[in-house]
């Protein structure tokens, strides 16, 4: 940004700033959010890139005392002699007009979604180039972010491939299945998913009250008959069931389910959580689908009469996620790793023949997503800065 700075003067009694744009358009600060966000030493340790001032310091009332401007700063004193300067790009990104914030947030967060259905192109990267180039890192990323689901080819066929992305990221999301976990037939097992059997469309780990935002999972082994992938996009389904059925999915996005979730593993555990199958924001967009039938808990803290409603509302939206148009069925070769959003994106298997030798066994494990998106977010400005360095000719 190269923001120059027309006119700015105080308004509305000196609790408003205005400035005025040489590009065009205006942007109004109320004083209060000036004087709070004062960039001096005394009132920002640039060093944490944090607030020193105290809100007990604050008089919200304040009024900007004296004003003047150049071209690129803002200069304001205020009472008793606090003197503040802010730049002309920083005010610039900092607007607080409804275009701007949206601006800004989008940036913050990448909230740009592509649905799919069955004919998904399941986007497909290449596992080294991955772990060595930022350009691919943020490419395998921001497509996590945007289509929930990313494949990466030619890891070995050994564990600690995915221990390697972890790192690559920061660091993985460590639950009562270990850093990392074996899924392959175990007898005994503390988990359906240690069997041969069938696992119909699920997210992972709802019992916990912050379940994993991105899964990983890496093919080891695979079988020659049976074993196959499905996934299928649950914000997609949400749309879809929206559509059909507004009853269904106002009853799984207005009802608690009890999930529980009891054993040993990393160390021993019993966990409970309630979560709401479907979970909205307070726009009512889908921001997470939190369903396991395996863990949904024999314990259903609703009134009786809400009990028949509720298995109807959950078996539409099942039939759904089971519909030959929205469902996406592949296999994993060793060597695949397969990424997504475990908030959006329901998985499952189809069951295959058990033996007495191991002959399916994929390594997996979880991260977060505020750790993915810190990562995403130091990865754009250096790719920003590359394609400058590669291409100085542009500004
Ligand atoms: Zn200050």
């Amino acid at each position: 940004m190269d923001c120059i700075i027309q006119k700015a003067e105080a308004l509305d009694g000196a609790h408003l700033l205005q400035v005025i744009w040489d590009e065009g358009g205006k942007s109004l600060y109320p004083a209060v959010w000036l004087r709070d966000n004062c960039q001096c030493s005394d009132c920002y340790l640039d060093s944490a890139k944090a607030r020193k001032l105290l809100l007990e310091a604050l008089d919200v009332n304040i009024t900007i005392k004296g004003l003047t401007f150049d071209r690129k700063k803002v200069y304001i004193t205020w009472p008793h002699k606090h003197y503040s300067e802010f730049e002309a790009d920083w005010l610039k990104k900092r607007c607080f007009s409804q275009q701007a914030r949206a601006k800004l947030q989008s940036e913050l967060f990448w909230p740009e979604c592509q649905y799919w259905d069955a004919e998904l192109q399941l986007p497909t990267l290449d596992f080294e180039e991955v772990l060595k180039n930022d350009e691919d890192t943020y490419k395998w990323l921001s497509t996590l972010k945007k289509v929930g689901i990313v494949r990466l080819t030619g890891a070995a066929d050994k564990r600690g491939e995915i221990a390697k992305l972890g790192k690559r990221i920061g660091f993985l999301y460590l639950t009562f299945y270990g850093h990392t976990w074996q899924v392959q037939d175990k007898i005994d097992a503390n988990n359906v998913a240690y069997t041969t059997g069938k696992l119909s469309f699920h997210t992972d780990y709802p019992a916990l009250h912050h379940p994993p935002g991105i899964q990983l999972l890496h093919c080891i082994k695979q079988t020659v008959t049976g074993g196959d992938s499905e996934i299928v996009d649950g914000f997609n389904v949400c749309r879809k069931l929206k559509e059909k059925n507004p009853q269904a999915f106002q009853i799984l996005s207005s009802t608690f389910v009890d999930f529980t979730d009891i054993g040993v593993d990393y160390c021993d555990f019993s966990v409970q959580s309630k979560h709401k199958i479907i979970e909205l924001d307070d726009n009512g967009q889908v921001i997470r689908i939190n369903f396991n039938n395996a863990t949904r808990d024999t314990i259903f803290d609703v009134s009786v009469e809400r009990v028949q409603p509720f298995y109807a509302a959950l078996r539409d939206f099942v039939n759904l996620m089971n519909s030959k148009e929205l469902k996406f069925t592949f296999k994993m070769n060793p060597g695949d790793v397969i990424t997504f959003d475990n908030w959006r994106v329901l998985h499952g298997r189809r069951g295959y023949a058990a033996g007495t030798e191991i002959t399916r066994h994929l390594e997996g494990a979880y991260a977060d997503w505020d750790v993915v998106l810190s990562r995403l977010r130091l990865l754009r400005r250096g790719v920003r800065r590359g394609v400058q360095a590669a291409r100085p000719d542009l500004s």
